[in-house]
């Protein structure tokens, strides 16, 4: 279980310094970010299920349309990155809806924040998603 926190961690901090120092084009962004987020649900669940995986990477589903068009990176995120997604996707599953929170969790702290509500992004701040990080892989690294 250390080595996968570890690797988790590792994932997270390699995509978000190329993210942030890099400057690369949107797509890359996207490259870079899913498997971040999945990192990130990783170490918010320790025995993930497929369907709470799924939901890990389905709200950035979202993003296909964009990218015919001519997307850039901080692009405000399509509406249905908001909570109102969140109660069908429970309907279906709740493991699905509760990796769409763990999605949640790192594109809050990611610019342009989120539209949780439908309109106006949130953010927080993104020293709080990299505590989240190295706290939840201390408490899956530890022995039990
Ligand atoms: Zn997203």
């Amino acid at each position: 279980m250390r080595r996968l926190a570890l690797a988790c961690v590792a994932t997270i901090a390699v995509a978000d310094y190329v993210i942030k120092r890099r400057d690369p084009p949107w797509l890359v962004v996207g490259l870079l970010d899913e498997p971040a987020h999945l990192a990130t649900a990783i170490l918010c669940n320790p025995t993930p299920g497929r369907a709470y995986l799924a939901g890990s990477l389905l709200p950035d589903l979202d993003h296909v349309p964009l990218a015919f068009g001519s997307p850039k990176p901080g692009d405000p995120r399509p509406k249905t990155h908001s909570l109102y997604a969140i109660l069908p996707a429970a309907l279906v599953s709740r493991d699905l809806a509760a990796g769409m929170l763990a999605h949640f969790a790192r594109d809050l702290a990611l610019d342009p924040g989120l539209p949780l509500l439908g309109g106006r992004h949130f953010r927080v701040p993104y020293g709080t998603y990299a505590l989240l990080v190295l706290a939840s892989a201390y408490s899956r690294s530890r022995p039990c």
